[in-house]
C-alpha cells in the first residue's frame, strides 16, 4: 500500500484520509491536539509538528508527506524534505504561510492583489481604508484589524503584536475562489470557479459553479491558479481566494492544500479535491474536475442544526467532523447537488433557514 503522511489531523486530514481508503492509500497524520477529526480514518501520531520522533516516523514509513494546514514550522518541512518527498514543496507551503511573501510571489507571477505595504515600511494606510493582518498564523478572519481611511495603522500593528502587513480595502462585488491540481508530470486540472460568502470573517456558503461568471474572468481565474502551480513546480491541490471587481480579479490569498471552498467537490464533481490531491502527490493520473450539476455547500459553524431537517432537503449530504461545538468553530458542512442553478438555489434557500449564521 501507498502510505501518505499528513501534517495536521483536522477535518481536511479526515476527508483526505477517507478519500484514500478506496484508492488503497493509508494515511498517517501528525496532530498536536487530542482526538483529532482525522482519527476515524487515519493513524494519528499525537505530537507537535516539529517533534523529531514523529517526523522521523513519517520519513521512515511514508512514500510522500503533505500538509492539511499551512501553519506548520518551515524547518520541520525542510527536515522532512531531506528524507521523503514533501508535496507541495516546503517553499510553496512557506510562501503561502506569510501574507507578505505570498503577495510578492503573486505579483512576481503576474497576478494582481490588493495594494499592500509591509508594516516595517512607513505607511499611512490606504485611501479606501486599511486592513492590518498578521503576516503568519491568521485564519477564519482572526488576526485582522479593519481601519477607516485615516485610521492609525501603526497603532493597529502594535495591537496585533506580531509582524503584520497593511492592505487596502478592496471594493469587490463578490468573492470567488479557484481550485486546481497539478500532477508530477505537470498536468493541471482546474475545477469550475466558485462563489463564496463569508459571515463574521468565516466562509459560510460556497456556490459551485459561480453564477454568471463570464469567460474572460473564468480564464483569468484559471490563469492565476496555473501561474502559482507552475511557479512552484507544484504537486497537489491549491486554492486561490479571489476578489471579483469590475476591473478584473484580484488574488486575496493562496492555500497550499485542499480548501473549504472545495468541499462541494465530494458529491458535486467527478473527482473530489481530496481524491485529486492524493492522486497528484502519489503520481497517479489526475481525475476529471468537471461539476456534476450545480452545488451549494453550507458550513456548520459553532452549533449543529436539526440533522433530520437538513437531510430532508432533496440532494443534501451531511458531513460532520466529530468536533465539540464552540462559537466560530467549523463543525461540519452540508452539500446540496441539484441538476441546475434553480434547483440548487431552492435547496440552498431551504438550508439557510435550517443552519444558523455566525456573527
Ligand atoms: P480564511 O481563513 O477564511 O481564508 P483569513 O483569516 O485567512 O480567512 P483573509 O482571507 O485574508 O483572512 O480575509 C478574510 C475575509 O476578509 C476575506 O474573505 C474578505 O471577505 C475580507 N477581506 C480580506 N482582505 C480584504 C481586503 N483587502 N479588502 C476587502 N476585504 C478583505
Ligand atoms: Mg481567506
Amino acid at each position: 500500500v501507498t502510505v501518505v503522511g499528513i501534517l495536521g489531523g483536522g477535518q481536511l486530514g479526515r476527508m483526505l484520509a477517507l478519500a484514500g481508503v478506496p484508492l488503497g492509500i493509508h494515511c498517517i497524520c501528525v496532530e498536536p491536539a487530542a482526538d483529532p477529526p482525522a482519527a476515524v480514518a487515519a493513524e494519528v501520531l499525537h505530537a507537535p509538528f516539529d517533534d523529531r520522533d514523529a517526523l522521523a516516523a513519517l520519513a521512515r514509513r511514508c512514500d510522500v508527506v503533505t500538509v492539511e494546514l499551512e501553519h506548520v514550522p518551515a524547518h520541520a518541512l525542510a527536515w522532512l524534505a531531506e528524507r521523503v518527498p514533501v508535496r507541495p514543496s516546503p517553499e510553496a507551503v512557506s510562501t503561502a504561510q506569510d501574507r507578505l511573501l505570498e503577495k510578492r510571489a503573486l505579483n512576481a507571477a503576474g497576478v494582481d492583489t490588493a495594494p499592500y505595504a509591509a508594516i516595517d515600511e512607513p505607511t499611512s494606510g490606504f485611501d479606501e481604508g486599511t486592513i492590518v493582518k498578521v503576516r503568519t498564523g491568521g485564519y477564519d478572519g482572526r488576526g485582522q484589524v479593519r481601519l477607516p481611511p485615516g485610521g492609525d495603522v501603526t497603532a493597529a500593528a502594535r495591537q496585533l503584536g506580531v509582524p503584520s502587513i497593511a492592505e487596502g480595502v478592496v471594493a469587490f462585488g463578490r468573492e470567488l475562489s479557484v481550485l486546481a491540481a497539478r500532477g508530477l508530470d505537470g498536468t493541471i486540472a482546474c475545477w469550475p470557479v466558485v462563489e463564496n460568502e463569508h459571515a463574521a470573517g468565516i466562509l459560510a456558503v460556497t456556490r459551485a459553479p459561480a453564477a454568471g461568471l463570464d469567460a474572460v474572468k473564468r480564464r483569468q481565474a484559471e490563469a492565476i491558479a496555473r501561474a502559482w502551480l507552475q511557479r512552484f513546480d507544484y504537486a497537489g491541490v491549491v486554492a486561490v481566494e479571489l476578489f471579483d471587481t469590475p476591473a478584473g480579479l484580484l488574488a486575496n490569498e493562496v492555500a497550499p492544500r485542499v480548501h473549504n471552498s472545495g468541499h462541494w467537490t465530494i458529491e458535486g464533481a467527478v473527482t473530489s479535491q481530496f481524491e485529486q490531491h492524493l492522486r497528484a502527490i502519489t503520481d497517479l493520473p489526475l481525475g476529471d474536475p468537471s461539476a456534476i450539476g450545480c452545488s451549494a455547500m453550507v458550513n456548520l459553524i459553532g452549533t449543529l442544526p436539526d440533522v433530520d431537517a437538513v437531510l430532508a432537503v432533496p440532494g443534501a449530504h451531511l458531513h460532520l467532523y466529530g468536533k465539540a461545538p464552540r462559537p466560530g468553530r467549523k463543525l461540519g458542512h452540508v452539500t446540496v447537488v441539484a441538476p441546475d442553478e434553480h434547483g440548487r438555489d431552492d435547496a440552498l434557500a431551504r438550508l439557510r433557514t435550517l443552519v444558523p449564521t455566525p456573527g
